[in-house]
């Protein structure tokens, strides 16, 4: 019902599915029909995805979002007749570019792993309200794109200062966090969204959910190794 519905996510699915190119129509902006104005949630999506795209060597003309209402079937069928004469000038996606097809998928993957990531770091843009098209361009830079990508935050819990108080697992917003009792926490970073929640919760007198930035993240504790032998138990 709402171009605001279109997520980063389906039009990174579209292009991991082999299309060639995105078109995204949505009402005039400032004629929302409902209080949300989510037309221009898309075009700040769109914005920040054309960056993306450039970030991974895709050319970002392959997206496209036009706003216009019901009663302009010419204008619609103008600016479709465009944009297919524009992807098929682009060529096949990636080959266009000359991205190897499996770096492309992987590359695409990666990103899309990354999307809550995205949207916790970029949300107050994500939020903009732009009445004008010359601030678009701004809105996102390819420095600032190239550095979230080269600056990835992750969240790691240290084995020797978890006290297995289980509050960042409680926290957790997606059950990213292996949890049991006496048992040192270990954080799943392939389902861990990087929302920092822990990093928040970890009561600081442990301290025991460290930051790390664009830096690998060190293997989990072995599993047998991840009892915590308390002082008291240990006398
Ligand atoms: S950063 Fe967020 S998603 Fe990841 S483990 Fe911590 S609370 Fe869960
Ligand atoms: S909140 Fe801190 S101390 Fe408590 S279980 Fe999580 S990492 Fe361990």
């Amino acid at each position: 019902m709402c171009s605001g519905r279109v997520d980063l996510t389906f039009v990174l699915r579209a292009f991991s599915n082999g299309m060639d190119g995105v078109f995204i129509g949505g009402c005039r902006l400032n004629e929302c029909n409902y209080s949300t104005h989510g037309n221009y949630d898309a075009l700040n999506m769109v914005l920040l995805c054309k960056r993306i795209m450039e970030h991974i060597g895709l050319n970002p003309e392959r997206l496209r979002i036009e706003f216009m209402s019901s009663a302009e079937g010419i204008l619609f069928a103008e600016v479709m007749d465009e944009f297919g004469k524009k992807v098929k000038e682009l060529g096949p996606l990636g080959k266009g570019e000359g991205i190897d097809h499996y770096e492309l998928k992987s590359k695409l993957e990666e990103i899309t792993k990354l999307v809550p990531y995205i949207k916790v770091m970029k949300n107050e843009k994500l939020a903009s309200r732009l009445e004008n098209p010359e601030e678009y361009d701004k809105l996102f830079t390819k420095d600032e794109i190239d550095t979230l990508f080269s600056e990835v935050i992750s969240y790691y819990i240290d084995p020797e200062k978890c006290q297995a108080c289980m509050t960042c697992a409680q926290r957790c917003p997606v059950e990213a966090i292996i949890s049991a009792k006496n048992q040192v926490h270990v954080i799943d970073q392939e389902r861990c969204i990087k929302c920092g929640t822990c990093f928040e919760a970890c009561p600081p007198r442990f301290g025991a959910v460290t930051k790390i930035v664009g830096e690998p993240v060190p293997p989990p504790i072995p599993e047998e190794k991840r009892t915590i032998v308390r002082k008291s138990k240990e006398r």
